[in-house]
């Protein structure tokens, strides 16, 4: 699965533009193509990718019933919208509002409670990796999924190590293999669909995808380039 986060970019017309080129590469490829676009811009984007097998999933969502809370979109409004999925933990939003895995869980469950999948994204920072704590980092991310009666069957996980994303340097295969089986050793899951992110590009897309247990990309940056997100496709699809 390779899942572009197009982030707080895209006007309308780009949008469209994008989805519907996307669109043509699902023509071309067996991969399952998703697009998490801004959520303003996905209800067009279900409709330009009706005939495809291209999912679309929103960037956030909060857990919440309807009610008062000015500026929030909740798990069934995304559903209804047309998503399949949410990405929630990203460290974007780790970072910037404080979430975290506690946090979240609330909103993990609602995402299921949907039908949909939540894309949970778990990562260290430079500093963590350096002073050897990058393992302990991510389990601790992982660990409160555990113990919340959730159907983890249900949950896609991407280890994005941060100082990978939007850097353009991208994990090791051996760090990407080390920490994907520690991941799935964790939550105690073979099956786990487990993502990889952090500036995936053509150059490094073959290398990522060869690591063992990589289940897909989670792409920032790439996805919002027509021929560069086409090109990791293609690697996926001669894996
Ligand atoms: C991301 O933020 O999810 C991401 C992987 O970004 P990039 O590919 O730009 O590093």
């Amino acid at each position: 699965m390779i899942i572009g986060n197009w982030k707080m970019n895209t006007l309308r017309a780009d949008a469209l533009a994008l989805a519907n080129a996307v669109v043509g590469m699902d023509r071309l490829n067996s991969t399952r193509i998703g697009i998490c676009s801004p959520a303003l811009w996905i209800d067009p984007i279900t409709q330009i990718v009706k005939h495809s097998s291209i999912l679309v999933g929103a960037q956030d969502c909060v857990g919440d019933n309807f009610g008062a809370q000015t500026g929030c979109i909740n798990a069934d409004m995304v559903r209804d919208a047309g998503c399949s999925m949410v990405i929630l933990g990203h460290s974007e939003r780790r970072a910037r509002f404080g979430e975290s895995t506690d946090k979240l869980l609330n909103t993990i469950a609602a995402v299921l409670e949907t039908g949909m999948f939540p894309v949970v994204c778990v990562g260290e920072t430079k500093k963590q990796r350096e002073s050897g704590k990058a393992f302990d980092v991510v389990a601790e991310q992982l660990k409160p999924l555990l113990t919340a009666g959730l159907d983890l069957g249900g949950i896609v996980i991407a280890y994005e190590p941060v100082w990978a994303i939007g850097t353009g340097l991208s994990a090791t295969r051996k760090d990407i293999e080390e920490m994907h089986a520690t991941v799935r050793e964790v939550i105690n899951r073979n099956d786990t669909v487990v993502l990889y992110g952090g500036s995936v590009s053509p150059e490094s897309a073959d290398d990522v995808f060869n690591a063992e247990g990589v289940s897909g990309a989670l792409v920032g940056g790439a996805s919002l380039n027509v021929d560069k997100f086409a090109a990791i496709v293609a690697a996926w699809e001669r894996k």
